[in-house]
């Protein structure tokens, strides 16, 4: 009797983004860390391996938890009462694409420097991370881990002399590569965005409180009101006054990561002014215009797809049903006593629908094919739960480059699209047919131009040229 269903370790379902980051900062003292616990955990599906909080107390002293597992897993007893009532605090969930998955490389950072206590968390890669680390190194700087938080702290702390803010500018203008980032210090938050706005991070407002966030969807668990997406190479600095400075780094050129819309982010979050929902959407919608298939039903594999297969049937006519349900983070990850075991928990379990699927020719909409090994385990549950035809259409084109930007898709080995034709992935995952949405169709369902985003693992052109210093990070490592 076969299975109806399939368990997917989580690094085996799509690409992993590296992180999800938390800013607050109130005109009184109160309970934030509970407000950076919900927002952490609107952001999980950004990172499952740690979470950690950092929170100002007694003006200069600060108070941190942070621990291997999801969020509800690090904060599942007293960790968050045990934090003090703050002005200001940050928060972090992490997927280690550099560093090694252990709590030593967890986030929060939280050092002392010139200034005192600091705490910093960042989204994304630092491409000379290496470079940064060897001239440190050599300027008698010692490295408890791996992580380019670290490196960051280190950097900022470097260029700190006259203040934090200055500290941050210097490093922000030093650092080549993706990062979204917040340090708190001295009852004040920071926050930054790389210049070509590779990271996402948004600011938000609830009362007399302030909050960043790597998606909107975070601060809308916390209650706050969107106000604006940091812009690309924008420095903000908020005090407990409510006072706001923003400055910014120079050769600032807009390139964010169009992946955020085709699966990294959530659904309902809203990136640089474009609706994920929407682009999804609109993405099912061109595949319908593209690719007329004569079949009985569409579906798409949760999350990011469903909205697509909603696109994609109401323009063909198509009926939309539920073909796979999602069982999201089965089990604990934190409490697994080797690592492998660790990586190995957390999985998500997809099962069939049987009933809706059974003898039925199904279009499968997909966000992305990254390594192929879920899709054909997907195709093969569906076929033995009854589907008689699945024609699958991807709503993003083949991915055929590396990431250097912090995506977990860092060699090209990886990649089932690297090296393959459309005919040979779709022979590999054992679909009846597989079409892709050409990347001009991408980008305008994203609302962008030809210079908007970047699409560097679609078609190899990256918006820095990062191959040099890459090669010497791992090195390093
Ligand atoms: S290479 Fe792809 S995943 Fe990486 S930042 Fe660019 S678009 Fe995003």
């Amino acid at each position: 009797m076969p299975s109806d269903y399939i368990v997917i370790p989580n690094k085996e379902l799509g690409p992993n983004e590296e992180c999800g980051i938390i800013g607050a900062i109130s005109n009184t003292e109160k309970e934030l860390a509970r407000d950076i616990y919900y927002g952490l955990f609107a952001l999980q599906h950004r990172g499952q391996e740690s979470a950690g909080i950092a929170v100002q107390y007694n003006e200069s002293s600060i108070a941190y938890y942070k621990n291997m597992g999801l969020v509800s897993e690090v904060f599942s007893g007293e960790e968050l009462s045990l934090l003090p009532k703050t002005f200001a605090g940050i928060g972090h969930v992490r997927y280690s694409t550099t560093g090694s998955s252990n709590v030593i490389n967890a986030q929060p950072v939280v050092f002392y420097g010139r200034h005192g206590r600091v705490a910093v968390a960042h989204n994304g890669n630092i491409a000379n991370a290496g470079v940064i680390k060897e001239k440190m190194l050599k300027a008698g700087h010692i490295f408890q881990s791996s992580v380019d938080s670290e490196v960051i702290a280190a950097l900022i702390n470097y260029y700190s002399s006259d203040n934090i803010v200055s500290g941050i500018r210097q490093a922000c203008e030093e650092l080549v590569g993706a990062y979204a980032l917040v340090l708190i210090s001295e009852n004040t938050l920071y926050a930054a965005r790389d210049p070509q706005g590779l990271k996402p991070l948004v600011i938000g407002k609830r009362d007399n409180e302030y909050f960043f966030a790597s998606e909107s969807c975070g601060l809308d668990a916390m209650d706050a009101t969107m106000i604006r997406d940091v812009s690309p190479g924008e420095i903000i600095m908020i005090d407990t006054a409510g006072k706001i400075s923003s400055s910014y780094m120079p050769k600032i050129k807009r390139r964010s990561c169009i992946f955020e819309y085709v699966y990294l982010a959530r659904s309902d979050s809203i990136i640089d002014g474009i609706g994920v929902y929407e682009s999804r959407y609109e993405c099912g919608k061109q595949l319908a215009q593209l690719y007329k298939i004569d079949a009985d039903i569409v579906a798409g594999v949760p999350d990011s797809a469903l909205v697509s297969a909603r696109g994609y049937s109401d323009v063909s006519g198509i009926p939309y049903v539920d073909a796979l349900g999602k069982n999201r983070y089965v089990g604990r990850t934190f409490i697994q006593p080797t690592q492998t075991m660790r990586e190995s928990a957390v999985k998500i379990k997809l099962s069939a629908f049987r009933n809706n699927i059974v003898n039925k020719r199904l279009i499968l909409i997909e966000d992305s094919i990254v390594r192929g090994t879920t899709c054909k385990k997907i195709i093969r549950l569906l076929r033995q739960s009854g589907a008689k035809e699945i024609h699958m259409l991807v709503a993003s084109p083949i991915v055929k480059y590396p990431c250097y930007f912090g995506v977990d898709m860092d060699t090209r080995e990886q990649l089932i699209g690297a090296f393959k034709s459309e005919e040979e992935i779709c022979k590999e995952i054992g679909a009846d047919s597989l079409h892709y949405i050409p990347l001009s169709n991408l980008t305008a369902a994203c609302k962008g131009t030809g210079e908007t985003y970047c699409k560097g693992c679609f078609d190899g052109k990256y918006p820095l040229d990062v191959e040099q210093y890459y090669c010497r990070k791992e090195s390093l490592e």
